[in-house]
């Protein structure tokens, strides 16, 4: 816990430093080996950025010769490491508010809903069915925008790209 609090210190004072004992290489794609079939496959661009967030929704990726690959079975040809353990080890780096924020969003919003609700109403026109839709609707808004905001806020504070980290 110290160590990340140290290194989330240092790394807002210079963009470009990792957090520590992670060690980084600027790149713009990278090659997997698909553990099925032993095929190499590279990865650049968006889906390159979209694999390596850990926080982006990914349920599977492309090998080139079967289609779609589970992230467990596929690895960095560079350091060997399942994809699926890479993603892992990069959540391990975002402050954990970050990671609670598909909960704490909705029943921020939640709350707000059943505010709303309660005001207006004025007094002794409260409608439980009203207020019961502003709290839902404030729900799920802050779930969507929970795993909406969640990816760019876990890159905003780890400042290093994800695709740059070994
Ligand atoms: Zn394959």
């Amino acid at each position: 816990m110290n160590d990340l609090e140290t290194s989330t210190t240092v790394s807002s004072d210079n963009p470009h430093l990792p957090p520590s004992g992670i060690s980084v290489k600027p790149r713009k794609s990278r090659v997997y080996l698909h553990s099925t079939c032993g095929t190499q496959t590279e990865v650049d661009g968006l889906e390159f950025d979209q694999l390596v967030n850990p926080y982006n929704v990914v349920i599977a990726t492309i090998c080139c010769k079967c289609g779609p690959a589970s992230l467990g079975a596929v690895s960095w040809i560079d350091t060997g490491e399942v994809v699926s353990d890479y993603r892992a080890r990069l959540r391990s780096l975002v402050p954990t508010w970050v990671t609670f924020l598909p909960i704490l969003l909705p029943l921020c919003l939640g709350a707000l809903g059943g505010i709303a609700g309660i005001v207006t109403a004025q007094g002794l026109d409260f409608d439980m069915v009203v207020t019961g839709l502003y709290v839902a609707v404030g729900l799920v808004a802050g779930v969507l925008l929970g795993f909406v905001v969640r990816p760019m806020l876990a890159q905003h504070a780890v400042k290093t790209p994800w695709r740059f980290i070994d």
